[in-house]
């Protein structure tokens, strides 16, 4: 079936309904948004995706996003460096943030394990973690990935992982709630989860 719409408006809906979130319907609507507004306010939408693009790297530390070869944190040295918080995704910096609860640096594994979709260890930024476990000095590592399946089972993994090392590790308590994404929790369930935090036995 052939699109009702011109080729570069149904390539707009395209990419669009590509987005997290977005589906088919939504696309339509922000496409025709964007078709009626100045051109100046379309342009300065794509120029931001082209420079965030163009500007924004992994920190060659932590793997957080960046605009340097180090972020922000590995930067700050009046940050904890022996203590090292490992999340998801960079998102989940923010969230730990929040709470103001947390002066370590973070370690970003971008993903977590799940065989479901074909996401093993080696996919994320575990041999990364291992290193700088070893090269760094860190004794405590604080697992925060989420409390979900894929985000528990990637606790454990590491948690076996990392106890030849010599480490105290730790998993943030529960009270965020199970199945949800730590991004979504306020800051003060967070801030108790990380101050609630407990040894990993397993
Ligand atoms: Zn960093």
């Amino acid at each position: 079936m052939s699109s009702p719409y011109a080729a570069p408006v149904q390539a707009l809906i395209d990419e669009l309904g590509r987005l997290p979130g977005v589906g088919p319907k939504s696309a339509q609507r922000i496409a025709f948004y964007l078709l009626q507004v100045a051109p100046e306010d379309a342009n300065r939408l794509a120029r931001a995706v082209t420079e965030a693009k163009e500007r924004i790297t992994w920190c060659r530390r932590c793997f957080n996003i960046s605009e340097g070869e180090l972020c922000n944190f590995c930067l700050d040295d009046r940050r904890d460096a022996s203590l090292v918080c490992v999340v998801q995704d960079p998102r989940d910096i923010v969230a730990v943030e929040r709470t103001r609860e947390f002066r370590g640096l973070y370690h970003v594994l971008q993903g977590a394990i799940s065989p479901i979709h074909g996401i093993g260890p080696d996919k994320l930024r575990v041999a990364e973690l291992m290193r700088r476990i070893v090269d760094e000095g860190i004794t405590e590592v604080i697992l925060a990935t989420n409390p979900d399946i894929e985000g528990d089972a990637t606790a454990m993994y590491l948690a076996q992982g990392l106890r030849p090392l010599g480490v105290r590790i730790t998993r943030i308590a529960s009270g965020i709630p199970v199945g949800g994404d730590l991004e979504d929790a306020d800051e003060v369930t967070l801030g108790r989860a990380l101050e609630g935090r407990r040894v990993v036995d397993s």
